[in-house]
């Protein structure tokens, strides 16, 4: 019998995952056996997805790099790569702002409502206000900083700080293309080989994918709050979601225009990456599978993907921004303030910015989207009023996070004629695709 294509295994774990909450939360037993019985399999999930993601992004960008031959090579590429993704920063920012100023979401809140909102959610806002008040102290250098780890065991102690781990593998990979050949050549065996392992490793992981998402979904439905908040929210999170869903619209686009590969192609190979980051709402999580995906699916070759991938991961955020721009007009509405063009264009800016500093993992939007509200002199207690929403979003933005990625990593490989046919390994048969 043909197997179900993963991405469809995927799709039905998280409907059964939804329907199965939705009939155990009939019962008042149901929310804590999920917690207790169904939930840490999702967690189990997500932390093997995490344990992989330094690993790889070591051994691929080692690889990646010292596979270029010359520095020259990796500085064109480097430079294209980052203004790629400020340049699908920005449409994305844009792009949020037209919604949120067409749809007029924050209009439709009545004030009472909003206290109502403020009310119950003011305590987690103010949580996400003192993080981002601690990165507000900083100075305005600290960003460059924090790239440069002072101990790589430490840096790689931490998912969070992957730009650290970024730093040391390119560091490391320039090295090796500057040494005599024969001394480097079983570094680099050695590292394609622990790549190679590590791949297989994803394999295994996603063959329980299905299982996973299961787990993650029925634990996220009996979590949400009342069907009532998301009523009242309903017209921002509809923004959101058009946003988002023009900004895939977007990168269909640009795939199709550069690459000339149709929709359909691209969003075959991307979809299990996709929604395991609707499931997982962490593009970190997600980064081995993009990266597997974008390479043997979309035909990008390795040494553009080991290095425009995890790099994306960490900078290039277009759901997140978006997000912002349309959660920080939102909010200046349902307080009743009128946005100058020129606090608009600040948003674009801060947006932008804001996405590039936000974690790779749920929920760090949010705590950056403080430091947006600042800047433009709306009042941060407005974070209460998108709380209740701000899961499924999270969910929602991930997914444009890591295509976003998939779509810049073909547009470099192609510049760079690195982009190929798509090539399944023979061991990864075991899996359907
Ligand atoms: N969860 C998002 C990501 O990992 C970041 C965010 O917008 O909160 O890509």
């Amino acid at each position: 019998m043909k197997k179900l294509a993963l991405h469809w295994q995927i799709i039905l774990g998280m409907v059964l995952g939804v329907v199965v909450a939705l009939l155990l939360n009939n019962f008042s037993w149901g929310a804590q056996f999920i917690g207790n019985w169904i939930k840490p399999f999702g967690t189990i999930f997500i932390n093997a997805l995490k344990l992989i993601a330094v690993p790889l992004i070591l051994a691929s960008l080692i690889k990646g790099v010292s596979d270029l031959k010359d520095i020259s090579s990796l500085s064109k590429m480097g430079l294209r790569t980052i203004s790629t993704y400020i340049v699908t920063t920005v449409i994305a920012v844009s792009i949020g702002l037209a919604v949120v100023n067409v749809v007029k979401p924050g209009s439709s809140i009545s004030e009472d409502t909003r206290n109502e909102l403020v009310e119950a959610y003011g305590g987690e806002a103010e949580m996400r206000k003192q993080e981002a008040a601690k990165q507000k102290e900083a100075g305005p250098l600290q960003a460059l900083v924090d790239i440069v780890p002072d101990n790589i065991i430490g840096a790689s102690a931490n998912n969070k700080n992957m730009l650290q781990v970024i730093f040391f593998a390119i560091f490391f990979g320039i090295g090796l293309i500057l040494i005599p050949e024969k001394t480097s050549k079983p570094v680099k065996d050695f590292f394609d080989g622990f790549n190679e392992v590590i791949l297989k490793m994803i394999d295994l992981i996603m063959l329980a994918a299905p299982y996973g998402v299961f787990a993650l979904l029925a634990a996220l439905v009996v979590e949400a709050p009342s069907a009532d908040l998301f009523a009242a929210l309903g017209m921002y999170a509809i923004s959101v979601v058009i946003g988002l869903a023009l900004m895939i619209c977007v990168y269909l686009l640009l795939v199709w225009i550069f690459t000339k590969k149709s929709p359909k192609y691209f969003l075959n190979g991307i979809a299990p990456a996709q929604l395991l980051a609707f499931s997982t709402s962490s593009s970190a999580a997600t980064l081995p599978v993009t990266m597997e995906r974008v390479e043997e699916h979309l035909g990008v070759k390795k040494e553009v993907t080991s290095f425009v991938l995890p790099i994306g991961a960490t900078i290039n955020m277009d759901g997140t921004s978006l997000y912002q721009a349309v959660a920080a007009v939102f909010i200046a509405q349902a307080f009743g303030m009128d946005l100058s063009i020129g606090a608009q264009l600040g948003i674009i800016v801060t947006a932008t910015l804001a996405s590039i500093g936000s974690a790779a993992v749920p929920g760090a939007g949010m705590v950056m989207l403080v430091i947006v509200l600042a800047q433009a002199g709306i009042p941060e207690a407005g974070l209460a009023l998108i709380f209740a929403v701000d899961r499924p979003l999270d969910m929602c933005r991930t997914v444009v996070n890591v295509t976003g990625d998939a779509t810049v990593s073909m547009m470099v490989a192609k510049s760079q004629g690195k982009l190929g046919e798509p090539h399944v390994k023979d061991w990864d048969d075991n899996y359907p695709h």
